[in-house]
């Protein structure tokens, strides 16, 4: 399912903490294609990107977690400025596609 402006917005100027695959744990830099793994739980407002993967890497959400909202961002990692304070921060640019996992869409262990 392909969803657009909302979840974008989301990600594009996320300050992003971690610059490694986590899988491969390559040293992603800046223009470096890379997929987002953004994560909301049940009666969390809150939105945190745990995990970042480079194309190589990248997978589906293959394994949906109940309770939870799951997004996958592809995209590209840039730096942002913020011009009154000087500062950079990681972020991921150039949003593609996105992959939703909606909250009931997770597997239930009976
Ligand atoms: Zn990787």
């Amino acid at each position: 399912m392909l969803i657009t402006a909302p979840a974008a917005q989301l990600f594009t100027g996320y300050q992003l903490r971690e610059q490694r695959c986590s899988y491969c744990k390559t040293t992603l830099g800046e223009g470096d294609p890379v997929c987002a793994y953004a994560v909301q739980y049940a009666g969390d407002e809150e939105w945190t990107v745990p995990r970042l993967y480079c194309r190589d890497c990248q997978s589906t959400i293959t394994d949906p977690t109940l309770g939870a909202t799951e997004l996958l961002a592809e995209g590209r990692l840039g730096w942002m400025m913020d011009g009154a304070t000087q500062r950079t921060s990681l972020t991921l640019l150039g949003i593609e596609q996105i992959t939703k996992s909606a909250p009931e869409e997770g597997h239930v262990t009976l």
